[in-house]
């Protein structure tokens, strides 16, 4: 399991229980109602006494929702009793990476049994792409997504239709620079979890949309995914993204369904929202 024991992140059952968390077994078991939420295994009032410790076991709240929502027995045999391979693309300094890691820690502290495991990145900013190879020396760390379409660099900056249809029109190149091994073949996975760039839609920029240069990314991430036949895919990005260019783009083998979550929801006293597509 990649990253929980990775360099730099050891984190041990007595750190969790100096963090202040204190979920019982045997208030987890037994199943919940359709209404559970995320944020009735928090504890308010701790919450606010000893919010910064507290927050980092929000990995333990997402279990303990689990547990809660399907039991122990039936969370082990149908979600994690089988290899889970992910990947991740524009992963930065390993966001994905870091919180595999704390959920797989509170699994294992769950007594339950969890194969997960991250095997590539991709990361364009080579000191971003220093930090992950440090956190994770053992997967592949591909550099550019960019890399898997020859015509990518000539329709930059084009309509994005056009994009679409020339990338498309051509196959996926699935041998690419790996920054640990030269050049890697991109095997297939599981899921992939990523947050394509949010410039062309945030309210923070020019919103340009699928008329920012930047769109060819978002395509492109898309396009190779929609190629290897992930059956899972968790896109991030700003409220003002169009769902419908998931859609257009991943074709009607896939199904999108929107997540919005707030940071409270797992115990952090900041507000931000955050939109997941799946
Ligand atoms: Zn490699």
């Amino acid at each position: 399991m990649m990253g929980f024991d990775s360099p730099g992140f050891d984190l041990q059952e007595d750190d969790m229980d100096s963090a202040g968390f204190d979920l019982q077994d045997d208030s987890i078991d037994g199943g919940g109602g359709d209404g559970f939420q995320v944020s009735d295994a928090i504890d308010d009032q701790a919450l606010h006494h000893d919010a910064l410790s507290r927050c980092f076991g929000w990995g333990f709240v997402i279990v303990a929702s689990l547990i809660a929502k399907f039991g122990k027995p039936r969370l082990q045999t149908l979600w994690l009793c089988k290899a889970l391979l992910l990947s991740s693309c524009f992963s930065g300094i390993g966001a994905l990476e870091v919180a595999l890691a704390f959920v797989v820690s509170a699994v294992l502290r769950h007594g339950l049994e969890c194969h997960i495991q991250t095997v590539s990145s991709c990361e364009n900013v080579p000191l971003c792409r220093r930090l992950l190879s440090a956190r994770n020396p053992s997967m592949h760390l591909f550099e550019d997504v960019l890399a898997h379409f020859p015509f990518a660099e000539r329709v930059r900056g084009q309509d994005a239709k056009a994009i679409q249809t020339i990338l498309g029109s051509h196959p996926v190149e699935l041998t690419v620079p790996c920054s640990l091994h030269g050049r890697c073949f991109v095997r297939e996975v599981h899921g992939d979890i990523s947050g394509s760039p949010c410039t062309p839609f945030s309210s923070d920029g020019l919103r340009r949309g699928v008329r920012d240069p930047n769109i060819i990314l978002f395509i492109a991430w898309c396009l190779l995914h929609r190629a290897l036949g992930a059956i899972l895919l968790v896109h991030e990005n700003v409220l003002g993204f169009d769902d419908a260019l998931l859609l257009d783009l991943l074709g009607a083998s896939y199904d999108v369904f929107r997540i919005i979550t707030e940071p409270a929801h797992v115990g952090f006293a900041v507000g931000s929202v955050q939109i997941y597509r799946i």
